[in-house]
């Protein structure tokens, strides 16, 4: 059986017709689980038109409630986590343990929201000029879209909607249409904490949606996730059309292991971080670079871990789930075609590999490839999958010009015990989000997300400061109160006495 999924507009289920729709999977049976209804323009206008009015209202609500209902949710999103978690893992596939996670990291932000009145606070400077006093203030946008990709269908969205909403926007969400149900989970929930409606829509669809919202008169800024190619061309249309845009793109992460690290726990954090969510995380790790001499002692470690790995059904308590399509498994098999034609060592083959899941589910095994060299797809592209290339390299300099060289710059990380290295390595490389000894440094709640280069058009990363300066706008205010003695006339340009 088939459910539909439908729109959320003005705080419900919209239940319009629809002319165009796309198809849901279980990716662990391959089975067609839903039909997610796709906007068009009509059905696009009226979820902006619902969070216009409602922005107004909104915006002007006081700090003290527009927490108590981020509180509310904080709860709410608390006690029913497992249910999303379970959404996530029907549509995406990713493992339930790893789907908690995720929405976890979203609640943290929330979170951090909940501080809003502390973090809206402005500056406040007296008697700058002989009874003159000034003062700076942000205020809300008015409507802001989030447009997210499949791979966190939870925790991306909620990068964005809890600082939008707190800081006093009403929100426009176009999810994945892949795995759009944990998006109204999240609304329904935000529905039950209080958020008035046509605070947060969500619009399911596909360019048809994302290219009216970045037309939309009445949308004033943009908050998207997704691959390069889209993330620039989302940057430039919004751009041009006036809004603000903030457009995190796609990764291809390297972990540097110096000679001297230790290399267990290299071992541990590349099988970790490079087949987790089957590779498909913007902060996994693709590339190995490891230093040499430790390159086939790292090779044998991981290898023997990866032996120990259980890919199959994420319901099941395995390791690693499925690939969210068939069309991206077999893309993602493609490359390691492309690999071995290219010449690359093929260390594990994960094509070949059994799986605790139903035979039709997107099935795509822990893949390792060494003495990948810089010209080959498996290394130039980001595979959004679990292949992990091992590059050689005879020096720590050699290492940082191959992450320089790159054009993406999301996340890297690097593995050694020498605090000088490490502490040059966070200095020279370009990418915005480095680690030490850590392999997905994903920042807290209360720092900036986003990367460098081809991984983010626009200048502001997601939540922390940033992700609240990104959904207000300041204003200076110098004021004076009139005392009993009156300067007069003077037409000539302010100056402070
Ligand atoms: P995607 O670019 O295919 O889709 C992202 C969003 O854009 C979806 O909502 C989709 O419906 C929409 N979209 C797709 N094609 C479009 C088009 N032609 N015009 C307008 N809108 C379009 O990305 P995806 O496959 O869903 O997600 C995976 C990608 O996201 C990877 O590249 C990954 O690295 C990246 N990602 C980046 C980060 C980050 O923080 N930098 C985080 C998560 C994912």
């Amino acid at each position: 059986m088939t459910t539909r999924i439908t729109h959320w507009i003005d705080g419900k289920p919209f239940g319009g017709t629809t002319e165009r729709s796309g198809d849901v999977f279980d990716p662990a049976t391959g089975e067609v689980t839903g039909k997610v209804d796709f906007a068009d323009v009509a059905t696009v206008d009226q979820a902006v038109a619902s969070a216009a009015t409602a922005a107004e209202a909104w915006g002007r609500a006081s700090l003290t409630v527009r927490s108590r209902v981020l509180f509310r949710f904080r709860e709410l999103l608390d006690a029913r986590k497992e249910e999303v978690a379970a959404a996530i893992t029907a549509e995406h596939g990713k493992v339930l343990s790893d789907a908690v996670g995720e929405v976890t990291r979203g609640l943290e932000v929330v979170e951090f929201a909940c501080g809003i009145p502390h973090l809206l606070k402005g500056g406040f400077s007296e008697n700058v000029s002989t009874r003159v006093d000034v003062y700076s203030i942000r205020q809300a946008l008015g409507v802001v879209a989030i447009i997210s990709p499949f791979n966190f269908p939870a925790m991306v969205p909620l990068w964005f909607m809890p600082v939008a909403i707190a800081a006093g926007n009403a929100v426009v969400l176009k999810p994945s249409e892949k795995d759009p149900s944990a998006s109204l989970l999240i609304a329904q929930l935000w529905a039950e904490a209080g958020l008035p409606e046509g605070v947060l829509n969500v619009v399911h669809g596909d360019k048809v949606a994302v290219d009216r919202l970045l037309e939309h008169p009445d949308v004033a800024a943009i908050s998207f996730v997704g691959s390069t190619p889209i993330a620039r061309y989302v940057y430039e249309t919004g751009t041009r059309a006036g809004k603000r845009v903030q457009a995190l793109g796609g990764a291809k992460n390297h972990m540097v292991v110096l000679p001297d690290a230790d290399l267990d726990l290299a071992a541990d954090a590349a099988v970790n971080a490079g087949f987790g969510s089957a590779g498909e995380r913007c902060m996994a790790i693709s590339a190995l670079v490891a230093v040499e001499p430790v390159a086939d002692e790292l090779v044998s470690k991981i290898s023997e871990r990866m032996a120990s790995l259980r890919t199959g059904d994420g319901r099941r308590g395995c390791d690693m789930g499925p690939l969210v399509t068939r069309q991206h498994r077999d893309k993602v098999a493609s490359y390691v075609a492309a690999g071995v034609e290219a010449g690359a060592d093929l260390v594990v083959d994960g094509r070949d590999q059994e799986f605790d899941g139903a035979s039709d589910g997107f099935w795509l095994g822990p893949t390792l490839f060494d003495k990948v060299t810089p010209s080959m797809s498996i290394y130039t592209d980001e595979i959004f999958g679990p292949v992990l290339s091992v590059v050689r390299v005879d020096s720590y300099d050699e290492a940082l010009e191959l992450v320089n060289a790159n054009p993406y710059g999301n996340g890297t990380a690097i593995f050694t015990n020498d605090g000088g290295a490490a502490r040059r390595y966070q200095n020279e490389v370009q990418v915005g989000m480095i680690g030490v000894n850590v392999p997905i440094p994903v920042p807290m709640a209360y720092y900036s997300f986003g990367g460098w280069k081809s991984s983010l058009f626009g200048d502001s990363h997601a939540h922390g400061t940033e992700g609240v300066h990104f959904f207000t706008r300041g204003k200076v205010v110098t004021s004076r109160w009139l005392d009993p003695s009156h300067g007069g006339l003077n037409l000539g340009f302010p100056q402070n006495t």
